[in-house]
């Protein structure tokens, strides 16, 4: 597929376009969505037909792929024209604060309006665990929120050892209306801090985090969120699931994650793939024809 497929709106075009229906499947059948994948890595380079033939067989019928910083964005774009169950987010990693410039939003936002299959902001966020630079972070966060407010997208978030400063971020925009929906990607937190993005609206996203035998906050959470409010993903190439675990994460292995979910709920992997895909598709907006 190429770009006449998706011709290019302005800047002016108040209207975002329709992320286009996925391909395949038909109601009923087993579906997984990887909600955070980032095959662009160079990781992927000698075998992506391969990885892409797992994931096909492995049921995953649609994967959002996150953004890192802009430039990012044409190699993306490329693997969606190639890949047609893929959709993807523009935005700034918490710890890419040197891709940050002046004109970071509205390339954001031009990247936003120009492909339909462009379904979120992000992946934006806080990340207090390597860096302490909270102002700088933020500086790049809130223009961030403020696009995907503007342009009625779905957020992203990642958040590492910075729930409170996060919470307090979006609780001011949900008191005066500006907060925007979105996702608690790799969800590490509390079943406490789980309830508070909760009640803001937020879903919450599993990754291969939750096959570690010693995460319980993590298992908690995974058994105590509602089920219409959890995503599956597999955040590759990293943090690959178990019985993977450290070697090269894939999407295919988004499999193992929702079957460590649905021990975990005393739910089936059928229930579990069926339920999260369609957690998915309501908030990226995506055309699943399997649910
Ligand atoms: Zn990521």
């Amino acid at each position: 597929m190429g770009d006449s497929q998706f011709p290019q709106a302005t800047l002016q075009d108040p209207n975002l376009q329709e992320s286009p229906p996925l391909v395949g499947g038909s109601p009923g059948d087993f579906c997984l969505v990887d909600s955070h994948c980032h095959i662009v890595f160079r990781n992927f380079d000698d075998d992506i037909e391969e990885v892409a033939e797992r994931w096909r067989q492995a049921g995953v019928k649609a994967l959002v792929h996150a953004c890192v910083e802009p430039s990012e964005i044409p190699a993306i774009r490329a693997l969606a024209d190639r890949f047609p169950e893929m959709r993807y987010s523009v935005g700034v990693h918490p710890l890419d604060t040197e891709h940050w410039q002046a004109d970071t939003p509205s390339v954001l936002k031009a990247a936003a309006q120009a492909d339909g299959r462009v379904v979120a902001i992000g992946e934006l966020g806080l990340d207090l665990f390597r860096d302490k630079n909270l102002e700088e972070q933020l500086a790049m966060l809130r223009p961030q929120l403020d696009l995907a407010v503007e342009l009625d997208l779905p957020v992203i978030v990642h958040c590492r050892d910075a729930a409170e400063p996060m919470l307090e971020e979006l609780r001011g925009r949900a008191a005066s209306g500006a907060c925007p929906r979105g996702v608690m990607h790799c969800w590490g937190g509390t079943p406490e801090e789980m309830a508070e993005f909760l009640s803001l609206g937020f879903y919450i996203s599993f990754s291969g985090t939750v096959t570690f035998p010693k995460a319980d906050a993590t298992h908690a959470c995974a058994q105590q969120v509602p089920a219409d409010r959890f995503l599956v993903e597999t955040d590759c190439p990293f943090l690959a699931p178990v019985p993977r675990r450290g070697k090269r994460n894939e999407p295919a292995f988004v499999a193992s994650v929702a079957e460590r979910v649905a021990v975990l709920r005393g739910e089936t992997l059928t229930q579990v793939a069926h339920t999260s895909s369609a957690n998915a598709a309501r908030l990226f907006g995506l055309t699943l024809h399997t649910v």
